[in-house]
């Protein structure tokens, strides 16, 4: 079952992320032209670490890979990309707070857009770690590749391990433009975390810091002022509507949703 790490992972009790349906739902499928290909996004996520996650759609799921520094326009940056287990389609268009647990924080749809192999064989191309493929979203565009590095020595020499590098072909799409500082926002809501966290300030996190803001790391930094600047812009959301008592500028949000199981916390 090519979702079950993704469940093992989640409580959906407590996170807004997309279920993906039930077991039997999962079918394999392919979409796009013959040979895969279909949409494609990257998740900007705050959470322990800031990341991006680029997520390809073949076969029904989503193949994923966390890119800790983001991908480059850049063909001398190789990015490394840590491959994750595989989500469900819908997560495609998830945006939103995790409010505790398993990546805890808070995801941007930082872009989407639609993904074809440069391959004959995808699967072939993942067995053998080198695969290229073409991406047309808002951001991100051209001729890319992933190619898995070698397993460190040590390890079993039949096992790939997930260390993958993100890499821009050089084409008309690469360039010396720091594409994560240059558009930083999302293409879902075209807001920044701070916009995502006003919208929907789990009540965990008003009670007390979560786990991901605590510590010196810059996550845990960057978390602290997303945190600040978010209250602020929920301050002034209560003024402009007049006072109104806190916490009841919206519906109140977390995790929870009704009839689906004890409220977390
Ligand atoms: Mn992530």
């Amino acid at each position: 079952m090519p979702l079950d790490e993704y469940r093992r992972k989640r409580d959906f009790r407590r996170t807004p992320e997309p279920d993906g349906g039930e077991p039997h739902r999962t079918r394999r499928r392919r979409t796009g032209r013959d040979g895969g290909g279909g949409r494609f996004c990257v998740q900007k996520h705050l959470a322990s670490h800031l990341h991006y996650d680029l997520r390809l759609e073949y076969r029904g799921v989503l193949l994923s890979w966390a890119v800790p520094k983001g991908p480059s326009l850049q063909p001398v940056d190789k990015r490394m990309a840590v491959r994750t287990e595989d989500h469900p389609l819908e997560y495609g268009d998830f945006e939103g707070v995790i409010p505790e647990g398993y990546g805890a924080g808070i995801v941007m749809l930082w872009d989407r857009g639609a993904w074809t192999p440069e391959v004959d064989d995808v699967d072939a191309a993942l067995e053998k770690g080198d695969l290229k493929f073409s991406l047309d979203g808002f951001k991100l565009k051209g001729s890319w590749a992933l190619v898995r590095t070698r397993d460190r020595t040590g390890t079993a020499p039949r096992r790939h391990g997930r260390n993958w590098l993100l890499i821009k072909h050089a084409d008309f799409w690469s360039g010396p433009i720091d594409i994560a500082e240059f558009a930083p926002l999302s293409v879902k809501s075209e807001g920044d975390f701070d916009d995502i966290l006003a919208a929907d300030m789990p009540d965990l996190w008003i009670a007390g810091r979560p786990a991901t803001a605590r510590g010196n790391g810059g996550a845990a930094a960057l978390t602290r002022e997303v945190i600040e600047r978010a209250a602020r812009k929920i301050l002034a959301r209560h003024d402009a509507a007049g006072g109104r008592p806190a916490g009841s500028p919206r519906k109140r949000s977390s995790g929870r949703r009704p009839g689906r199981g004890p409220a977390a916390g």
